[in-house]
C-alpha cells in the first residue's frame, strides 16, 4: 500500500516533492512530534488540486500545513499525507483598486510567509499589514487561524480568499463566508484549503510603516521567549482574562514536564527547552489547564492545534 501510494504521489508531484517518514519536528516550530507517512510539497495550484482530488477519492487522510507555527504533532506522528504549502507556493502580487480609492490589494499564495507579505507591503508603501509581519506563519495558516496581534487581526484586512473545498471546487470566499472570529474560521469545520488570500491595504509612508514593524518586532523580542522553540501563545485568551496572567498568578512560571516548560519570560508560552517530546508538551498543557481551573474556575483552551497519533 505504502509503495503504491508512494508511486502515485511521485507520479503527481515528482520525486523531489515527495518524502517518506519525515519527522514533524523538522516542519513545526515546537521542534517535537513523530513522523508523517508522507510529506508532500506541491509547487503549483494544479498539483495541489490533483493531489487533493486523489487523496479524497482514495480516502487517504491528509493534513495541510503552512509554517507549522501553531501545531503540536503527537509522537506517533501522522498517518497519511502532510501537504505542506511552503516557499515554492509563495508569490505575492499587487493590484490597484478599480474603485479609484487609495491603497491597493496584495494577493499572496497560501505558502507565503507573513513576514514576506509585510515586506512587500512596506516596499509598496502600503499600510495595514504591520501587525501581522512578526507572526511566524504562512498566509494559509493565518487565514485559517484568523491570526492577530497588537489589536488587529486578519479579518480586518482580508478582502477574500480562494479556497479549495473538499469536493474539489475552488470558491472565492469573503470574510463573512469564512466566519472569521477569534482564532477561528469556518475552515476548521468545512475542511477547505486556502490557496491564496487578497488583502486590502491603504497608502502609507514607507518609513512610518518600517518603523512600526521594527517597534512591534522589538516588543516581541523583549516579551516573548523567541530563543526557544514554541508555537506562540499556547492558550486562547479566555473572555475577561489574559491566559499568561492567570498562569503566572497561579505560580506556574517555570513548571516543567520533561523538556517542556512554562516560559519564565512569558507564562502564556509553553516552550521546548530541549528534547521535549510532544507527550511532555501535551502533559504540561493539561497540568496548566487543571491547576488554573482549580484555582480560578477558568477553563483554558489551547490555541495550538494538537494533531496526530499518540505513541
Ligand atoms: C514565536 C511565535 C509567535 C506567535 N505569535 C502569534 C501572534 O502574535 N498571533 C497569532 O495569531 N499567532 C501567533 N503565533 C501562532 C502562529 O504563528 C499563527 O497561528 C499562524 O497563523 C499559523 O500559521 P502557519 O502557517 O504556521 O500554520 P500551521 O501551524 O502550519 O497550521 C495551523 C492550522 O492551520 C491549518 N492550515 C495551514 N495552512 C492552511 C491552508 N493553506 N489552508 C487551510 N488550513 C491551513 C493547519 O491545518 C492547522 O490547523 C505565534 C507562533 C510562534 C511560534
Amino acid at each position: 500500500m505504502s509503495k503504491d501510494l508512494r508511486g502515485t504521489l511521485i507520479g503527481l508531484l515528482g520525486a523531489e516533492n515527495v518524502k517518506e517518514h519525515v519527522s514533524m519536528s523538522s516542519v513545526t516550530t515546537f521542534r517535537a512530534g513523530g513522523p508523517a507517512d508522507f510529506l508532500c510539497t506541491p509547487v503549483s495550484e494544479e498539483q495541489i488540486r490533483a493531489l487533493a482530488a486523489f487523496l479524497q477519492e482514495a480516502h487517504i487522510p491528509y493534513l495541510v500545513i503552512g509554517n507549522g507555527s501553531n501545531l503540536l504533532v503527537r509522537d506517533g506522528g501522522i498517518r497519511g499525507v502532510v501537504l505542506q504549502l511552503g516557499s515554492r507556493f509563495s508569490a505575492v502580487t499587487a493590484q490597484e483598486p478599480e474603485d479609484g480609492r487609495d491603497g491597493a490589494f496584495l494577493t499572496a499564495q497560501a505558502g507565503a510567509k507573513l513576514s514576506a507579505v509585510g515586506h512587500e507591503a512596506q516596499m509598496r508603501a502600503l499600510s495595514g499589514f504591520e501587525f501581522a509581519c512578526g507572526i511566524p506563519g504562512s498566509v494559509g495558516g493565518a487565514v485559517r487561524m484568523n491570526a492577530g496581534a497588537y489589536g488587529a487581526e486578519i479579518k480586518d484586512i482580508l478582502c477574500c480568499a480562494r479556497v479549495l473545498m473538499p469536493d474539489g471546487q475552488v470558491k472565492t470566499c469573503s470574510p463573512q463566508d469564512l466566519q472569521l472570529s477569534y482564532r477561528h474560521s469556518a475552515l476548521d469545520e468545512n475542511g477547505g484549503m486556502v490557496l491564496s488570500a487578497t488583502f486590502r491595504l491603504r497608502c502609507g509612508d514607507p518609513e512610518q510603516i518600517r518603523a512600526r514593524m521594527a517597534e512591534l518586532a522589538e516588543k516581541r523580542r523583549s516579551r516573548q521567549p523567541l530563543e526557544f522553540p514554541s508555537a506562540g501563545s499556547t492558550f486562547k485568551r479566555p473572555k475577561g482574562y489574559f491566559a499568561g496572567k492567570l498562569i503566572m498568578d497561579a505560580g506556574l512560571k517555570g513548571l516543567s514536564v520533561g523538556g517542556a516548560q512554562v516560559s519564565e519570560k512569558h507564562a502564556g508560552f509553553v516552550i521546548n527547552r530541549g528534547g521535549a517530546t510532544a507527550a511532555d508538551i501535551e502533559a504540561l498543557i493539561g497540568e496548566v489547564q487543571n491547576r488554573v481551573f482549580a484555582l480560578t474556575g477558568v477553563k483554558l483552551e489551547p490555541e495550538v492545534k494538537i494533531v496526530g497519533e499518540r505513541e
